[in-house]
Formats: C-alpha cells, structure tokens, sequence
C-alpha cells in the first residue's frame, strides 16, 4: 500500500482532477451501482455532507438510536447544518418499516417535517450487525410512500458484504447516497466516500469544500484505496473469524461476557459487578490489549488486518489474567 501510494499519478483534485482520486471514486460508484463517487477525508465528513444534501435546515432525521451519526459526530448535524436528529431505539439496532412509519411526523403546521431517513450497515453499537435485506427493504417503501431520501451509513458495508454473500449493489441499491470507509477494515490512512446520483455528488462537491474537505494532491490517498479495494475486501472474513474466536474466548473467562460477532467488532460485557471497566482497560493497555470503552460495562475490540489468530489468542490470555488479578477489586 505504502509503495502503491509513493508511485500514485498525481494531479490537483479541486482545480482540474487529480487522475488516481477519479479512478478511485469511479471505481467505488460502479462497485455500489451508483451513478458517481466522491473522495471525502473522513466518514463524519461524507455523512454530514449527506445529510445537508438531502436535509433543509429545521427538518428532522430519523436514525436507529445508537447510530454513529448521533453519537460519534460532535454534534454535526444540529451545529453544521441545522438539523434536529430523531432517535428510535431498537433492540438489536436494525430499524423496521413500521418504526420508521411511526416516527415520521405527520404535516402540522406545529411541528418539524420528517426530511431523511438514515440507516447504518453494519450496525457499530450493536457489535457491527449486518441489517437483514428485508428490514431495508422495508425501510424503504416506507421512505418512499412519504416522499422521503434514505442515506446509508456504510462505513462498514464492505463487511456486510463479505459476511452476508450480498452484491454490493445489492446492499446498496436501496439507499440513495451511500457513505463508504476505506480507512476501518480495509486498512487505508485516510479516506472515506460519498456514492449517489451524479447530480447529488456534484452538489455534494461544493458541500465538501464549504466542509473544509477539498484537498489537492489526493492520488496519494486515493492509490491506498484502490490497492485496499483490491487486495483487503476478500480478507476481511479472517478478521471476522478472529472476532468469533476473541469472543468465545472471552466468553469462557468468568465475569465477562461477549457478544457473538457477525463481523469484526466484539462487545465486552462486564457481567460481574466487582470488574472495574477503568482499571481492566488500562491493566489491558499495559499487556499490548487495546479496547475501547463503549458503555457503562461495556468495552469494545475490533479486530482487523493487523491482529492475528495468534495475537487473538494472547489477547484472550491477557484479559483473563488482567480479570484475576487487577481488574477486581
Ligand atoms: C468510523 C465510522 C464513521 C466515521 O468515520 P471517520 O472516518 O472516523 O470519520 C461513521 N459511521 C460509522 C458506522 C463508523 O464506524
């Protein structure tokens, strides 16, 4: 990837193209059976550049309640683009078509108007879940009954798309603007893309550059990209391997408890109240085990290209001598 990156034909993206980053977003609008691609910095960035695309100001956007998009983007969407968002929780963070129906308002001259629908794929909060085919589909008919846009959170579609045997296309053909991530599973430094219509990329453009996210040079970036989309997609059924392994490792050290994964992300439950999740995270960082906190008594581990069957290992060995000894109290 490095060596892909140094050789990248290069040119100056916002002035007359850069030939590598078209290359990359033509190659991604045609794997997601879209009309065009647009190269972004950051998956917050593509997606608040979705929702100002389809979204007027004071409108409201409905998404599943642990949605990226609602925790994890500072606010962007109320602050950037004047946005109200409308959290409906679920069970198991897959949206059916009569939650949806059911939070879309109806017309008042006292309330908000519904302006988007967004859905997340895999779904992260809840361990990285592929959302069943049907559940979309759903979604969107009744998207489309109230005259509504859908964008799809697909920082992770590549995933979904490994696991679940589905085209691409197929995931996401139901979605009108589709944010992928190069820069998760695929292993890129940077980059994320926004996929849709030709008309709504080309405004998407002026949006990323009010955004602040109109680079130059980007071939750099965008070589990274087309050689992860080349050689990194197919192997990403290993990292989900990995996952089940960490998690049915995990799952035989009393006091915890993991989620089976469908993917690459494992949620840590500390099922015993005497697990300090502070201590145990910091006890783990010493012994080379990086997680996440995601929740009160919740961490998260994801594993990708860079964790082995054998550092899987270690890790379940770690976390079980950091649960016998440091991490209780
Ligand atoms: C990581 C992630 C994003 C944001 O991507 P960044 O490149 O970190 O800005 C958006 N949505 C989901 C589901 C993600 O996992």
């Amino acid at each position: 990837m490095r060596r892909a990156m140094a050789e990248a034909e290069v040119g100056d993206d916002l002035l007359d193209g850069d030939p590598t980053t078209g290359e990359l977003e033509a190659r991604v609008a045609v794997l997601l059976g879209k009309e065009a691609a647009l190269f972004f910095p950051s998956g917050v960035m593509a997606n608040q550049a979705a929702l100002a695309l389809h979204a007027e100001r004071g409108t409201e956007v409905i998404l599943e309640a642990g949605a990226h998009i609602f925790h994890w983007e500072m606010g962007a969407a109320p602050v950037l683009s004047g946005l109200q968002l409308r959290t409906v929780p679920t069970p198991d963070g897959v949206l059916t078509g009569a939650m949806v129906e059911d939070a879309i308002r109806p017309e008042s001259p006292y309330a908000l108007r519904t302006s988007l629908v967004t859905l997340e794929n895999t779904h992260l909060a809840s361990g990285g879940r592929v959302l069943p085919v049907e559940r979309v589909r759903e979604v969107r008919a009744v998207a489309d009954e109230h005259g509504l846009p859908l964008h799809l959170d697909g920082a992770r579609l590549w995933n979904a798309a490994v696991v679940s045997g589905a085209a691409l296309t197929a995931l996401a053909a139901p979605a009108d603007t589709v944010m992928v991530s190069l820069s998760k599973g695929l292993g890129c430094p940077v980059g994320s893309l926004l996929a849709g219509t030709a008309q709504k990329i080309e405004r998407a453009w002026r949006i990323r550059r009010r955004l602040g996210g109109g680079m130059r040079q980007t071939g750099i970036l965008a070589a990274a990209g087309l050689h992860a989309l080349e050689h990194h997609r197919e192997r990403l059924a290993e990292d989900h391997a990995n996952a089940r392994a960490l998690a049915g490792g995990l799952e035989e050290i009393p006091g915890l408890s993991a989620v089976v994964p469908e993917t690459n992300v494992v949620m840590i439950d500390l099922v015993d109240p005497e697990l300090d999740p502070d201590r145990l995270l910091s006890s783990a960082d010493e012994r080379g085990v990086r997680l996440v906190r995601f929740g009160p008594r919740r961490l998260r581990a994801v594993t990708h290209m860079d964790v082995d069957r054998e550092g899987v290992e270690r890790a379940v060995a770690a976390l079980e001598e950091v649960v016998e000894s440091r991490g209780s109290r």
